[in-house]
């Protein structure tokens, strides 16, 4: 699927909010890693796809009325087995209707559950003045209680890139901290100046949340991805 084809299909529905589907389709043009959400409408069909990528396995709600998936009690993770994924099914419906009533659901994805690595943050936003604005920042708490992060204006320089891992405060953790994994941060850096490249081709887009990308030793994968498109006619 184009940038294009999933965007007309987003204005038809007069959606600005894309599915984690849809926009991990837009990660694939930009040239970034993630993992590959398949949807499905019956847990039957959860099982075969969960057996087709493997488990362990993560399953999360799919609606275009809901943004913070976990919020809802939208996402489980680590479902081993073929039970694990139809007791998912039930327990994510449950807590969604709950938790949502009024939230239209297309289904369930599935995904498989990728290795654990450092939790990093990259998203794009705009700047009324200075236009898309990428920032980094590592996962979790770093980003949410500390406010580590850091910002560049589009388009990044290779120099912006490396400064931009370099400058946050929790860089350490990235470098292997007490014997953790280190991340690659090459592999970062060319995924900010990838997404610098996308965003400055597709104006169309107005927010982007890789939250989390779990980096690893060699490479890094994108979880998790929101896109916000402009409101039509801007
Ligand atoms: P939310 O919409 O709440 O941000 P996420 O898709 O980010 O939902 O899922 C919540 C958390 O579950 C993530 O922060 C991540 O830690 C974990 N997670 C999500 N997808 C995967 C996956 N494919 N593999 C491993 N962990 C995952
Ligand atoms: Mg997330």
């Amino acid at each position: 699927m184009s940038v294009a084809t999933i965007v007309e299909q987003a204005r038809k529905e007069q959606r600005t909010l894309l599915s984690e589907i849809e926009a991990k389709e837009l990660l694939k043009e930009a040239q970034i890693t993630s993992t590959a959400p398949v949807l499905v409408k019956s847990p039957d069909e959860a099982v075969k796809l969960a057996r087709q990528a493997g488990f362990p396995v993560v399953m999360k709600i799919d609606s275009p009325d809901i943004t913070h998936k976990s919020d809802v009690g939208g996402v489980k993770l680590n479902l081993h087995d073929e039970a694990a994924v139809r007791g998912a099914w039930g327990a994510i419906m449950d807590a969604v209707k709950k938790a949502a009533p009024q939230a239209r659901i297309n289904g369930l994805t599935v995904q498989k559950q990728a290795r654990p690595g450092v939790e990093v943050i990259i998203g794009m936003t705009k700047d009324p003045q200075f236009g898309p604005v990428l920032m980094f920042g590592l996962g979790g708490v770093l980003v949410e209680i500390l406010k580590d992060v850091a910002f560049r204006i589009v388009p990044l320089t290779q120099r912006d890139a490396a400064q931009m891992v370099r400058e946050i405060k929790g860089f350490p953790l990235l470098q292997g901290y007490r014997g953790s994994e280190p991340a690659d941060v090459a592999c970062l850096e060319g995924l900010l100046l990838r997404l610098s490249d996308f965003v400055d081709k597709h104006p169309e887009i107005r927010e982007i949340d890789l939250n989390p990308i779990f980096a690893y030793k060699d490479g890094a994968v994108a979880v998790d991805a929101r896109v916000i498109l402009e409101p039509p006619g801007s």
